[in-house]
């Protein structure tokens, strides 16, 4: 019986010490201290063919750690932008056009997920979320707050200047109250160069030309582009205790929209690609400071495909859709070789889960679930069972 004891408690403190030694470890085995999050809206596999096709080569696909893809989906049907950001922030599928609520309870009356923003700011991290889109467009919004409705643009607004995120910045909404932003701490910056001399010391909440999110990649104007903002955030966010940065290339999905043949078809395909190339820069910039760093981890993935886009039988690819499908999206991951199975692809929601793995987060959603969420994983579980086997899921019209 004694002995059994021994064994037990033997076995236990070994069974700590694996996990404790597992998580948070980058490949050189250097522990996890940041994480940054990069979605490019609307990009699914063959978004990377096409562009190549148009030209472009891919930094994205040169250095990655490990290689797989996300199953796209939100609770019943192919997900839009809100409920992929939710997945991908709160590790729960949840009703289209929703940001940070649950299916059950979609105005929040009862309880909401935490986001993997929340989780690290309470574990003294530094956030931000950066975008070209409005700063309160829906990806940008599913990490930073939780409403009904992604169209209710000043409660979202609100809720980001009541929040604890150290910078959220892209595109002009007029719907933010600058006293509110004043009053909360945040500077609001309205041109790169407000944005280049901002100091860490300064919360701040970007409110750049809203040409960045009328579909133009912003040049020679004065606000920055998406590589700028991501350097920026990323030297204002570094500190000893960590920190978690979303940045999105939201213009993917935009021009990804729409007809998918006709007239404007060749310059569809050309800003796409540009887009494309845009949020790539991006990467770079990322994995450039991941790489110096070694204890920071870049995952980059998209919130659901956006034009079917297929092989035709003469090899090239072509948009065949004007809408989101349902195609399983790229998911590329630097600085870490544990974070998925390489080659796999793995749930949406199961990626927010897996960062709190790696920085060994026990206080994420996933651990503390109550019943009304067992029975939503039930019902998630037994919903893909049946949209794998019946081709339930749909491309939305
Ligand atoms: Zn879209």
């Amino acid at each position: 019986m004694k002995g059994k004891k021994v064994f037990a408690v033997l076995l236990s403190l070994t069974l700590i010490f694996c996990s404790l030694s597992i998580a948070g470890c980058a490949e050189d085995g250097n522990k996890i201290k940041n994480v940054i999050v990069m979605i490019g809206d609307g990009m699914g596999e063959n978004h990377l063919n096409l562009a190549k096709q148009e030209g472009a080569e891919l930094f994205m696909e040169s250095s990655y750690d490990l290689r797989g893809q996300s199953k796209t989906r939100s609770l019943m049907e192919v997900t839009d932008s809100a409920a992929g950001a939710t997945a991908l922030a709160c590790g729960v599928r949840v009703i289209n056009g929703t940001i940070g609520v649950y299916g059950f309870d979609p105005f929040g009356l009862f309880a909401t997920p935490r986001s993997i923003t929340e989780t690290a700011i309470a574990h003294g991290m530094k956030a931000g979320v950066v975008t070209t889109d409005s700063t309160t467009g829906a990806t940008p919004a599913g990490f930073s707050t939780h409403v009904i409705s992604r169209q209710l643009d000043s409660a979202i607004a609100d809720e980001q200047l009541s929040s604890d995120l150290d910078l959220i910045w892209g595109a002009a909404t007029d719907s933010f109250n600058e006293q509110k932003a004043a009053d909360n701490g945040f500077s609001v910056v309205t041109t790169k160069e407000e944005m280049q001399a901002l100091t860490s010391d300064e919360r701040s909440y970007g409110q750049f030309s809203d040409s960045m999110w009328k579909l133009e990649v912003p040049e020679d104007d004065a606000s920055p582009n998406l590589t700028e903002m991501t350097e920026k955030a990323i030297a204002l966010l570094d500190n000893d205790d960590g920190f978690f940065l979303m940045v999105e290339g939201a213009h993917i999905d935009k021009h990804s929209h729409g007809s998918a043949n006709g007239f404007h078809y060749p310059e569809k395909v050309a800003n796409m690609t540009e887009a494309l190339e845009e949020f790539d820069n991006a990467i770079e910039a990322a994995v450039r400071f991941a790489r110096e760093d070694g204890e920071t981890m870049v995952i980059v993935t998209a919130d659901h495909e956006t034009g079917a886009i297929m092989q035709q039988d003469d090899g090239k690819y072509v948009y065949t859709s004007g809408s989101h499908s349902a195609a399983n999206v790229p998911l590329f991951v630097y600085g870490s070789d544990t974070l998925i199975p390489n080659g796999e692809a793995v749930d949406n929601k199961s990626i927010p889960q897996r960062i709190a793995d790696t920085l060994s987060f026990t206080d994420f959603p996933a651990y503390n679930k109550g019943p009304m969420l067992k029975i939503l994983d039930t019902f998630d579980v037994l919903f893909s069972a049946l949209a794998e086997s019946k081709d339930l899921i749909k491309t939305l019209p």
